[in-house]
């Protein structure tokens, strides 16, 4: 590791460039995830082209042994998504590849994006898939407790999914490496001893910078897997003392349990927007026909977009504690508030958006709240 000028003020260019970038960020978010696929799903349900692409499925494999409502529902599932796919994948390329590289913030080749891109379609296809079809099943069989069914069924794949994600995707897209026996891992084992921290299995470096300038950390896992990620353009372009604040703070979230906190609050919100799917959806349609899914989906974007807000303030709230923790750990600001700057700038990050962009987008506290709140702990450890 270089060493780097300590603490880290604000590059004014860089924060000029922010504004901009995250403006894009924001719009484009906006088109990604809510206007093209609640558009699509909208269109695709109206017309009648649903309905046509179900019928079309059975016609092929109605003379056949497999004519079964699960493979029918399955075949819609995988093309309904890829569709969704192909639509959206001009503008994944601009966010994802063009603009990336046009702010110097991507190294990664057009071949490494585009194989990419397939993994994660093939991902959700392989979790997705089933699940939907699942779910419809489960409403077809049971039409009056299948939502108390497919809440269960989701909590626990939610549960399971969020405890091996890490073990499984990211080294799917990264490439990790065990950080042992260097100066660094024994400060951030020394680290966590002082603080009472015994279950953290690994310290794993992720060799992001292969395709991203971007750094990130993160904990993840229960159990005997529970691990601390660190980006390596986080180990190769921050200083020491900010690693060491940033891993305090990853390790608040394993201290004060997020993880589990995060699977519960999850299993809490399931319940009540299925049987509120279950309410409106059963209205209008039935899960009979596979083709209804669209209608199914734009139920539960809307619930889920009402909840949306309230589940990124407690997001917020843990990110918090976790800050929290990390200062009461290193018992100095100077470190977190320095790596917070740094971040910023490397990121891109707006670090004092809108309030209502906050409410809406933001899982963290606004940066220059973080540093806020930082400048206030010391104050009131000196008062
Ligand atoms: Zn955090």
């Amino acid at each position: 590791m270089e060493e780097q000028d300590f603490p880290y003020e604000f590059d004014p260019e860089k924060r000029k460039i922010a504004k901009v970038y995250s403006k894009q960020q924001l719009l484009i978010g906006l088109f990604q995830g809510i206007l093209i696929p609640v558009s699509f799903l909208f269109v695709v349900y109206v017309s009648s082209f649903s309905q046509w692409l179900e019928l079309s499925f059975f016609d092929i494999l109605v003379n056949t042994p497999l004519h079964g409502y699960w493979l029918v529902a399955a075949l819609y599932v995988v093309a309904l998504m890829l569709i969704i796919f192909a639509i959206g994948l001009p503008l994944a390329f601009y966010a994802g590849y063009k603009l990336e590289h046009d702010y110097d913030l991507s190294n990664q080749s057009v071949g490494s994006w585009i194989k990419d891109q397939g993994k994660s379609l093939l991902v959700s296809l392989l979790i997705t898939t089933p699940l939907i079809t699942g779910v419809f099943f489960l409403g077809k069989t049971y039409p009056d407790k299948w939502w108390l069914y497919a809440g269960l069924a989701l909590f626990v794949v939610t549960g399971v999914i969020s405890n091996i994600a890490h073990l499984v995707l990211l080294p799917l897209f990264f490439n990790t490496e065990e950080l042992k026996d260097d100066k660094l891992s024994e400060r951030l084992k020394g680290l966590a001893e002082e603080n009472g921290v015994t279950g953290v299995e690994k310290v794993i470096k992720v060799f992001a910078s292969e395709k991203t300038e971007k750094a990130n950390a993160g904990f993840a896992g229960m159990g005997k897997t529970k691990r601390i990620y660190l980006f390596d353009t986080l180990l190769n372009k921050f200083h020491e003392r900010e690693v060491e604040g940033v891993v305090a703070h990853e390790m608040g979230h394993y201290v004060n349990r997020d993880v589990p906190r995060y699977i519960l609050l999850e299993g809490l919100i399931i319940f009540p927007i299925f049987f509120l799917v279950n309410l409106l959806f059963t209205n209008w349609a039935s899960f009979d026909n596979i083709y209804h899914l669209p209608l199914f989906l734009l139920i539960l974007y809307g619930l889920y977009s009402i909840i949306d807000p309230i589940t990124l303030a407690y997001s917020r709230h843990r990110e918090r504690e976790a800050d929290t923790f990390a200062l009461d750990a290193i018992g100095d600001p100077v470190p977190l508030i320095s790596a917070f700057k740094r971040l910023s700038d490397i990121d891109l990050a707006e670090v004092n958006p809108r309030r209502s962009v906050e409410i809406l987008f933001y899982s963290h506290p606004a940066p220059y709240k973080r540093i806020d709140m930082a400048r206030e702990w010391l104050k009131k450890l000196s008062s």
